[in-house]
């Protein structure tokens, strides 16, 4: 194992991403403060390329390649977002990248990875093992295996958005930030000891699967099966051994939400943001809107990291009519 990243090593990344990475708007609503008598701040990662933060990650672990690296490319296994960061990556560095994704995922990820001009590979869910077909692959091409959320280099990226929102917005009493294996939750909590060391960080994950809430009570990492929720982004069954050494040293807390909770706030941010939002971009706004009903937010600063917006626009129309 390396050592956990640091806030020095955040730096590096976005010096790395300069140029490369959209510096993503903080967007503020006049609406939500009047309701709930706070200052909030949104993060807008669903406007960062290929739509969600995942992009700084995976840029910010390629850029680090040496040369054998590169022209052997990048491999990884997701049928989401990291699958689409590393493929767009990949192409903006100039080396390949391939992905492994099961047989079912959307038609259209599918197209959008290969649009980013990666190689696909895809294998049955139900009777392979995709890490062990990945590492297979991985030995027989040399290609260097980039993980989703599990890495110095991905942590250390995804802190960026983060440190951007607390550049840009100054102090904050709270920070909610969505989580599922735990990337953008340690590298914001790594940027807010930094920069606004007394706010308090929340992650936030599906009520459905909590293994993050219990993994920090109970000072282990807890597996758990893959959950049920509207959150397909966070529908991992645990965290990882540099997410949670970050994540127990430098986060207050874990709060979760249902899926009708999680619409509501997909529904305030289309209606009252314009903004499209996929459901696990929508689990730290729905957390921040359970606090502020209780009032625990009356008069704080409060930063929302809104993480993605790559949500099938019939499913999107869908929910919210439902
Ligand atoms: C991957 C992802 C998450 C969860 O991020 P982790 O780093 O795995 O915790 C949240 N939102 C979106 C949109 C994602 O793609």
């Amino acid at each position: 194992m390396q050592d956990l990243p640091t806030y020095d090593d955040v730096v590096a990344a976005a010096a790395r991403l300069d140029g490369h990475a959209h510096r993503t708007p903080v967007l503020r609503s006049a609406t939500a403060d009047a309701r709930w008598g706070a200052q909030f701040f949104f993060k807008c990662e669903n406007f960062q390329r290929m739509g969600a933060f995942k992009f700084r990650g995976a840029f910010n672990a390629l850029s680090k390649f040496d040369a054998p690296q590169r022209e052997r490319g990048a491999i990884a296994f997701s049928s989401g977002n990291h699958a689409q960061a590393v493929a767009l990556s990949a192409r903006l560095l100039g080396m390949p990248a391939l992905i492994v994704m099961p047989l079912d995922a959307p038609a259209a990820k599918l197209a959008a990875t290969r649009g980013y001009g990666a190689e696909v590979v895809q294998y049955d869910r139900f009777t392979e093992d995709r890490e062990a077909l990945t590492q297979r692959l991985a030995r027989e091409r040399g290609m260097t295996l980039i993980p989703p959320y599990d890495h110095p280099d991905v942590i250390a990226g995804q802190g960026t958005a983060a440190k951007e929102l607390f550049e840009e917005a100054g102090p904050l009493d709270r920070l909610y930030v969505c989580l599922g294996g735990g990337g953008l939750t340690a590298g914001s909590a790594l940027s807010a000891r930094a920069l606004s060391p007394s706010c308090e960080v929340v992650g936030v994950e599906p009520e459905a699967g909590n293994d993050g809430q219990q993994s920090l009570r109970a000072g282990h990492i807890v597996h758990i099966d893959t959950p049920v929720t509207l959150a397909d982004g966070a529908q991992t069954q645990h965290l990882g051994t540099y997410t949670f050494g970050v994540i127990r040293r430098h986060v207050d807390g874990i709060d979760t939400v249902s899926d009708a909770q999680l619409v509501a706030a997909m529904r305030f941010f289309a209606e009252r943001m314009k903004m499209v939002v996929e459901p696990t971009g929508c689990l730290a706004f729905a957390a921040a809107c359970a606090a502020a009903e209780s009032g625990a937010l009356q008069g704080q600063r409060v930063g929302v990291i809104v993480s993605g917006g790559n949500v099938d626009l019939a499913r999107f129309a869908a929910l919210l009519a439902g």
